[in-house]
């Protein structure tokens, strides 16, 4: 299965630029910010939350990421306005991480102050492993600023997340829960499949005993099922689910049917072909789960 999705992600290049765009349709809202308000508003009508992306990372200079850093005060803006019920999420390669780690804190702090005087909240997100130590630190920085309306994303195939959890209790963050989408070397991260699940249920165990509020996010029904015992008792507004846009929707017609809270993950984007293409390029599986997927869909409608 791996050979094919390394086959499929070699060929990508060659697929023409409006197949990839019909493809990508389903997952990415569109190029402007209006398509992700379209968008959210839908999943709202549906009775989901949203949280907007804006597309582009590793930004080339300061000028790049501050010019992302000034979109998301749009977003921010956008979401009061159109009385939306969304948050932001946001990559800190994109607002300067790897340029300079004080450009990153301005950029991060513009979106957390802005976001904190509408009532709403910031998702730092989690890359790579390189930017793990910086991005928490980050994240325990601005909490100690007094900046409450933050959280960060912890990866459960990384070996160190348990470590992580322990040494942010005291603060009861605010976690948004995944597997994690980038590859790392083996000394660094789990590879085995029930492994990562085992690590997944484990790690949001200790993070509902620490008494953080979670964002579930999987689109794993094994996991989802796991998660709903753990959470059973708990009140509506201690976690929530969070399910990334197009993936999965049945799975996520039965949360909300359930009565739990879930939110979608709607990025959106004038780089919605670079990000498509690298998103494929770093990650061959994903390549497979949409290959497989459209087939599926393809197949359902003959
Ligand atoms: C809201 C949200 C935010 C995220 N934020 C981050 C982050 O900040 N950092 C990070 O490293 N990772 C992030 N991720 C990605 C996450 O780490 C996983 O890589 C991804 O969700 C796939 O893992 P899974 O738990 O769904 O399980 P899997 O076992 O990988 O997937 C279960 C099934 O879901 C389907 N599926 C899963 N992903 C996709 C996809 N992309 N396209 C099509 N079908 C798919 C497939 O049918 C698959 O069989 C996020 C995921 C979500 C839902």
């Amino acid at each position: 299965m791996a050979l094919l999705d390394r086959a499929i992600v070699r060929l990508l290049p060659a697929v023409p630029r409006p197949v990839v765009r019909r493809l990508s349709s389903r997952y990415i809202a569109g190029a402007e910010l209006a398509d992700a308000v379209r968008v959210v508003k839908q999943q709202n009508a549906a009775g989901k939350l949203g949280t907007i992306d804006v597309l582009g990372e590793e930004t080339r200079d300061a000028a790049e990421a501050r010019a992302i850093a000034d979109e998301y005060e749009d977003v921010l803006e956008t979401i009061e306005r159109e009385r939306i019920d969304a948050n932001i999420s946001l990559k800190p390669t994109a607002l300067g991480l790897r340029i300079g780690r004080e450009l990153c804190r301005e950029n991060l702090e513009r979106a957390i102050r802005n976001a904190a005087a509408r009532g709403n909240f910031v998702r730092i997100e989690m890359e790579d492993a390189t930017t793990t130590d910086d991005t928490l630190d980050l994240y325990r920085e601005l909490r100690a600023a007094g900046d409450e309306n933050i959280g960060v994303v912890l990866q459960a195939s990384l070996r160190r997340t348990m470590d992580d959890v322990r040494a942010l209790a005291d603060l009861r963050p605010n976690v948004r829960l995944c597997k994690g989408i980038y590859i790392e070397s083996p000394e660094i991260q789990i590879k085995d499949y029930d492994a990562v699940r085992a690590n997944f249920v484990a790690l949001l165990d200790a993070l509902l005993e620490a008494g953080s509020y979670v964002g579930i996010a999987t689109h794993d029904a094994w996991l989802v099922e796991q998660a709903r015992t753990r959470v059973a008792g708990l009140g509506r507004d201690a976690y929530e689910f969070q399910m990334l846009l197009g993936v999965r929707p049945e799975l996520g017609e039965r949360i909300v049917t359930d009565s739990h809270r879930l939110r979608i993950y709607v990025p959106y984007g004038r780089q919605w072909y670079e990000y498509s293409l690298r998103r494929l390029q770093e990650n061959p599986k994903i390549a497979g789960y949409v290959a497989t997927d459209t087939l599926a869909r393809l197949l359902r409608r003959n």
